[in-house]
């Protein structure tokens, strides 16, 4: 190349002078005046999608050490919402989702069955797996009988058939189709039951209430609920081969949002992606990422999401900035895709990076409507994974699901083996450990408190004042010491 045209390539990238790029620790809200007595009157409402309102604006990341369904459970029942990762067969994802929708509802459509000529043993196994404390006995549809924890509680001949230890049909309470919520819970009440099938006219089995559902729609006022009364869920899916079949499955399982994830979402390969989502499924919501520049959500929201995902190299786990060069830091990401995405009313999700509840209020305020997190919630019961003791401390795993373990995981469940050259796979992502953090629950009831703190300071009560009222200063390396606990010994 001649040093002419080599001079017109260097212009051209630095487009005259080289941008700054900032993140969460380069800056600090300013204080406004607060108009609130009491963090009670706060509000955390917001949009995780076009359709989709939460309660918190918390998101599980889709990350095989973050959100399965008891993460997803637990995240639904505060108001937030998970997405199941992709890294698991279609049928195990689909199992997942059903375990959430399933998890609590007005009227559980597809309550776990089983047939009488089944053994204690077939059983015990479908309710261990299912994690739940009964399953109704059919044939053809029809009820036959319940069998419960009580009914097997003292058995041990794991080849005895259902048929000899369940409650019989004629000795259950069970209710009409159409029942509603109170006369159900009436029933429950005066029955002593905790379980209560729904027939139609014929004896066929419609769906179950239970009393375990009532108690949490009180225990969890907040919870992010379908227009059936039950959790709302995620699930992510690719760009790549099985894609739409795993896309189809989900729906048909009901998952509430698809989750189109990949590490460069401002890619062809993803924009034909969600062309093809959108012909096949029509009006599913449909979420998309990671991109990290305002080119990307235009483009995203032009060919039909319904929220975008931002953060390109931002994720605690995440090299891509070592190992690519590429990338932006997360505030200046989602500033500009913030102004891309208000342009359409399109909900921006922030993910990656976030450590504390100070770098949600500002990746909040910085145009995001919820924020997603990894490594953070990856500590918590609710994560999968064992607790490991190391020097007397505990921790759970974690991993980039673009490292060099989830890729070697990934080809052994897929193809029972590795492949040939692993060697030149180039990891994007690091496995690490976090520090055990107890439950789920209590690390979001953390960040939310935090939130709601950061809301009264920037002198409003709800998210989007919060977005309104937002003044940024930019602080300096003492000012970020300063921030911090200093010149004291802090006590674990
Ligand atoms: P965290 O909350 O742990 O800081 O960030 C979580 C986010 O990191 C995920 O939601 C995802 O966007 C991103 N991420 C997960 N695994 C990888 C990876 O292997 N490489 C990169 N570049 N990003 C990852």
């Amino acid at each position: 190349m001649s040093s002419l045209k080599r001079g017109d390539a260097v212009r051209r990238a630095f487009n005259g002078s080289i941008r700054v790029g900032l993140t969460f620790d380069d800056i600090l809200l300013v204080p406004k005046k607060s108009i609130v007595s009491s963090r009670r009157e706060i509000d955390t409402k917001t949009k995780l999608s076009r359709k989709i309102d939460l309660n918190i604006p918390i998101v599980s990341a889709n990350m095989d050490t973050v959100t399965e369904s008891a993460m997803a459970i637990a995240i639904a029942q505060l108001g937030g919402i998970g997405i199941i990762h992709r890294f698991m067969s279609i049928e195990q994802q689909v199992s997942e989702v059903l375990k959430v929708k399933r998890s609590e509802s007005i009227l559980i459509e597809r309550p776990y069955t089983m047939a009488a000529d089944r053994t204690l043993g077939e059983a015990k196994e479908m309710m261990s797996e299912h994690n739940v404390s009964g399953l109704l006995i059919i044939e053809n549809s029809k009820l036959q009988g319940i069998l419960t924890s009580r009914d097997i509680i003292f058995e041990d001949d794991l080849d005895k058939k259902v048929s000899e230890l369940m409650t019989p049909r004629s000795k259950m309470v069970t209710a009409e189709e159409g029942i509603s919520i109170d006369e159900a819970k009436e029933m429950l009440r005066t029955h002593k039951i905790e379980k209560l099938p729904i027939l139609d006219k014929e004896g066929k089995l419609k769906g179950l209430i239970t009393s375990k559902d009532i108690v949490k729609r009180r225990e969890y006022p907040q919870a992010t609920k379908d227009s059936k009364g039950r959790l709302r869920v995620g699930a992510a899916i690719g760009v790549k081969d099985d894609f739409l079949r795993r896309a189809e499955a989900l729906i048909e399982a009901e998952t509430d949002a698809l989750v189109l994830d990949i590490a460069h979402g401002h890619s062809e390969n993803a924009l034909r992606a969600i062309a093809r989502v959108r012909d096949k499924f029509g009006d599913v919501e449909l979420i998309a990422g990671n991109v990290a520049t305002s080119e990307g959500t235009r483009e995203l929201i032009d060919i039909g999401v319904d929220a975008v995902k931002v953060g390109v190299g931002s994720g605690s786990i995440c090299i891509t900035r070592i190992v690519t060069g590429a990338g932006v830091p997360q505030l200046t990401a989602v500033m500009n895709c913030a102004e891309a995405a208000a342009e359409k009313d399109i909900p921006l999700i922030a993910d990656g990076g976030i450590r504390n509840s100070g770098d949600m209020t500002k990746a909040l305020a910085a145009g995001a409507s919820t924020v997603m997190i990894g490594s953070l919630l990856a500590g918590t019961d609710e994560s999968p994974g064992v607790t490991i003791l190391r020097n007397g401390r505990r921790y759970k795993v974690t991993r980039g699901m673009a490292s060099i373990g989830a890729t070697m995981g990934r080809q052994l469940r897929e193809k029972g083996k590795l492949d040939e050259g692993l060697e030149e796979v180039v990891p994007e992502g690091v496995e690490a450990l976090v520090p055990y953090r107890g439950s789920a629950s209590e690390v979001i009831n953390h960040l939310v408190g935090g939130l709601k703190s950061g809301i009264s300071y920037s002198g409003g009560k709800n998210i989007t004042d919060l977005k309104h009222n937002a003044e940024f200063i930019r602080i300096t390396e003492a000012g970020l010491k300063e921030s911090m606990p200093h010149d004291v010994e802090t006590m674990k």
